[in-house]
């Protein structure tokens, strides 16, 4: 099994274009295959500097590494494998050479019209509502003028001449059987003006000369698929099989647009993303594994992804549910692992944290409270600085702690937790103990954590009073009670 992706280099990686990639990537590895990265890059206009390394670096951040064809070493663009060069715009040569191939079968026609002959034949098409598609003028243009017209250096394209009268068919892997009428069909440019092959010529020398077993593309291509197919029955080669996946929409079911969401893959990363829940996120869209299972790591995928679990529909590119499954990623990873992860961010705020021996101890106590890393240095933040609470945040109506009452507990805490012993700094041991100064003092348990969380971290919102207080330690957890009573005596 040999797939491909084939970007055009027109920017940076879409995320349907991900997806595209993610379904032949999951492709050849079920099957130990080999998957290629090809850049189409035949429309000068539209190619943009530094594309193929975004795209490259996108892919690789996702996970997916190509097999064979244009990939990154070291950093570097490099291209690898027997069948290359894999970048189109140094494969002109043959492109050239099988236009002239179907020159010379009577499978495709010179043609000299010029752009403003063909916009205004369009112009009049559209007015009377018909579909737009070259009148072929030039079809009936004897040998002899067309070698002089061509040596004269008018400029010219080369088409493919449709047979109006057949019907092209072929089975989708996804969509099924599928028919085109002939005379539906545009005689489709092969060759520019410029000497350069359209992506349709291009891509179909290609997937024949790097064997294509399967080729998965977005649902746009599919009305240009019986031109495909008819490039390779006229240039005598067997084609691939053909998948097309379904378009990506947004919420409302209009095709997914960039004011609705973001549609770059970098986008993501920025956001921060883990690239396993992205990934997991894209690989649903469109597929649905025909069990209750949702959460897949790519070897998971590998094992189960199917074409034929894919569906005609267009699929909805729900932001939710990428969060969701966020969530379920950042919890899933080893303690270790999310410290790791965690640390640069962290770092930025706070560059103590980089020689911090504890530090996998302190994210273990966020790694339930947060969705993305960089929410991690706020809630860090009384590990690596003093905090600074309020005397309303350290009094709360609902946990019962007025600030009449505030003194006090302040107090009894300090006292209390001043008793137990430095060795017996334990979460359970400060439960114990809290818990029994609670009951002594007729107070709920929440009316002495509330103020203790407060004291401690200055945060609305923390870790629990118990696991703060034992990780920073007796003498800190002591300062900082203190400095709560000072503050509300000022
Ligand atoms: N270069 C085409 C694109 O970027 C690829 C289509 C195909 O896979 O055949 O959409």
């Amino acid at each position: 099994m040999r797939t491909r992706f084939a970007p055009s280099p027109t920017g940076y990686l879409h995320v349907g274009g991900l997806r595209t990639a993610l379904s032949a990537y999951l492709l050849a590895k079920q099957s130990k295959g080999t998957f290629i990265v090809r850049i189409e890059d035949t429309d000068r206009e539209r190619s943009v500097p530094d594309a193929v390394e975004n795209m490259l670096t996108a892919l690789h951040w996702a996970g997916i590494h190509p097999d064979e064809g244009v990939m990154l070493e070291k950093g570097l663009i490099t291209q690898k494998g027997t069948r290359g060069p894999y970048i189109q715009s140094e494969r002109l040569a043959l492109y050239r050479h099988h236009a002239q191939e179907l020159l010379k079968s009577g499978h495709a026609y010179v043609c000299f019209c010029s752009p403003k002959r063909l916009e205004k034949m369009r112009t009049e098409q559209e007015a009377r509502k018909q579909a737009p598609m070259y009148d072929r003028t030039c079809i009936k243009l004897k040998d002899e003028e067309v070698q002089r017209r061509i040596t004269s250096g008018e400029p010219h394209v080369l088409r493919l001449k449709v047979p109006r009268n057949e019907i092209i068919a072929y089975e989708d892997e996804i969509r099924g059987p599928m028919s085109f009428q002939g005379h539906t069909i545009d005689d489709q440019v092969l060759l520019k003006s410029d000497g350069f092959p359209t992506y349709h010529l291009a891509h179909v020398v290609d997937d024949h000369f790097m064997d294509i077993s399967v080729v998965i593309r977005g649902e746009e291509w599919l009305s240009s698929t019986p031109k495909h197919l008819l490039l390779f029955q006229y240039l005598g080669w067997k084609p691939p099989r053909y998948a097309h996946v379904p378009l990506l929409l947004n919420k409302d079911r209009t095709k997914l647009s960039k004011r609705q969401s973001a549609v770059s893959v970098e986008e993501y990363v920025q956001k921060g993303y883990l690239p396993e829940a992205f990934v997991n996120f894209i690989a649903l869209l469109g597929w649905n594994p025909g069990t209750t299972q949702e959460i897949f790591t790519l070897e998971d995928l590998i094992e189960a992804f199917s074409l034929d679990r894919m569906q005609k529909a267009g699929a909805i590119f729900d932001t939710e549910k990428l969060d969701w499954l966020q969530g379920q990623w950042i919890r899933r990873l080893p303690a270790a692992e999310f410290a790791k992860r965690v640390l640069p961010v962290v770092a930025e705020k706070y560059p103590p944290a980089s020689r911090d021996k504890d530090f996998t101890a302190k994210t273990r106590l966020i790694q339930e409270r947060v969705t993305f890393f960089s929410e991690a240095p706020a809630l860090l933040s009384f590990f690596y600085e003093e905090p600074t609470p309020s005397v309303d945040l350290l009094a709360n109506a609902k946990q019962k702690v007025s600030h009449e009452i505030l003194p006090k507990i302040l107090e009894e805490l300090s006292n209390t937790l001043d008793g137990v012993l430095t060795d017996e700094w334990t979460e359970s041991v400060l439960s114990e103990t809290l818990k029994k100064l609670a009951e002594g003092n007729g107070w709920k348990i929440g009316q002495v954590l509330w103020p203790l969380r407060a004291a401690l971290t200055g945060l609305p919102y923390s870790p629990g009073a118990y696991e703060v207080a034992a990780a920073l330690g007796k003498d800190v957890t002591i300062a900082r009670l203190e400095a709560a009573r000072r503050l509300i005596t000022q």
